[in-house]
């Protein structure tokens, strides 16, 4: 299933906020706010992700509305080719139709070529998941989000935290609200009850509370064939089964390296759906990941992770004690057996709030989206 474009005839009323996505993230986080404002927004797809199980059936899952304006060739492009593209593809759209507000969503490609695109042809940009910083200068996404911080004209920070890297940043605090993280509310919607929870649980052939679920997918742990031998090797030595959701990134990037022999050997299955995902994510007694989402859902769903990464934009799910972050190698599985030797760790989560906020958040972006419409 390829998403296609609707004309903007489709629809009975002319809408004037512009929702930019492009990949499965930006799907997930502006779901909810792309359904509270009903036709008051449309949706444009950059086609970034382009694998149905990366994107259209995401669109299926939350019942979107098909985007208005696909874009074609942005996905497999070169970083530089994909600027170019939705720049200039953005920039002709935007500079005709007229948007009242763009709204972009993270540290992507995508969501940085689109707010300038929108800048450049005069219109507001609203940035949702503003603010987060990881100080490292390596991640193509933190000069995606500086980017985005210097162009955006109102800034959704997710915590308290990111409004106050913004502040340092010297933006203006009145263009910054503190509204939560919208994962929270997508994570709230498409979690599933217990009996789907248990038939997702047993297609994958594992049991509740006996396995861990890992996704990798970052080039830092993918383009270094060392770093991602080590992961591989790690994530085999666990005393518990692994479902391991590989990312075509991944896979692509062990056949170039000579090791598909160790990710197969971890039985790897293909991207899931968002709700057979958090299904997984609830049932296993431990997360290890790379992914941002993760370490937000992880705070919802209460359960331990495991951060295989240099560094983290996200810094507050370690400091509530969700998540702790290690480098690839050895100290995968000791934090992994320390994780499943301890106790009282569920409970503990159990009774910790959520860092990113009350599952509101697309609710406060509505409210400040009205400052911008005409
Ligand atoms: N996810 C999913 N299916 C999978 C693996 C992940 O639905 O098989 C979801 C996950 O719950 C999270 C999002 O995809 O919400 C994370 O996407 P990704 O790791 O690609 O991006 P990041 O969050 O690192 O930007």
């Amino acid at each position: 299933m390829r998403i296609s474009s609707a004309p903007a005839a489709a629809q009975s009323v002319n809408p004037k906020i512009a929702l930019v996505v492009g990949t499965r993230p930006e799907i997930i986080k502006l779901a909810v706010l792309s359904k509270l404002l009903g036709e008051r927004a449309y949706l444009i797809h950059t086609g970034q992700h382009f694998d149905d199980n990366l994107s259209a059936a995401f669109f299926a899952t939350f019942g979107l509305t098909p985007p208005q304006l696909c874009l074609d060739g942005v996905g497999g492009a070169s970083r530089a080719q994909q600027f170019s593209l939705i720049t200039g593809e953005l920039g002709r759209h935007f500079a005709e139709r007229r948007p009242d507000a763009v709204v972009v969503q993270g540290d992507t490609n995508t969501a940085a070529a689109a707010a300038q695109a929108a800048h450049f042809a005069g219109i507001p940009v609203v940035h949702v998941e503003a603010g987060l910083r990881s100080n490292d200068r390596a991640m193509p996404e933190e000069i995606n989000r500086i980017l985005i911080g210097v162009v955006a004209d109102h800034h959704c920070a997710p915590t308290e935290e990111s409004a106050a890297n913004l502040r340092l940043a010297g933006v203006d605090p009145r263009r910054v609200t503190v509204t939560g993280n919208t994962v929270v509310e997508a994570t709230l919607e498409c979690l599933p009850g217990p009996q789907d929870t248990e038939a997702v649980l047993s297609a994958h052939g594992v049991q509740a509370g006996h396995y861990a679920l890992a996704t990798i997918h970052r080039p830092e742990n993918t383009d270094d064939p060392r770093r991602l031998d080590a992961i591989l090797t790690e994530l085999a030595k666990l005393p518990v089964p692994v479902v391991f959701s590989t990312h075509p990134r991944t896979r692509a990037a062990a056949t170039r390296h000579g090791l598909s022999a160790a990710l197969d050997r971890l039985g790897p299955v293909e991207p899931v759906g968002y709700r057979d995902f958090l299904a997984l994510a609830q049932g296993a007694m431990l997360l290890i990941s790379d992914s941002g989402g993760i370490q937000e859902e992880c705070t919802v769903l209460k359960k331990p992770l495991i951060v295989v990464r240099n560094s983290t934009e996200r810094p507050e799910a370690v400091e509530a004690g969700f998540a702790e972050r290690v480098q690839p190698g050895p100290a995968i599985s000791r934090a992994a057996s320390r994780l499943l030797a301890d106790t009282g760790l569920h409970a503990r989560l159990a009774a910790t709030p959520s860092p990113y906020g009350d599952g509101l958040a697309s609710q406060r972006i509505v409210a400040i989206l009205s400052q911008f419409t005409r």
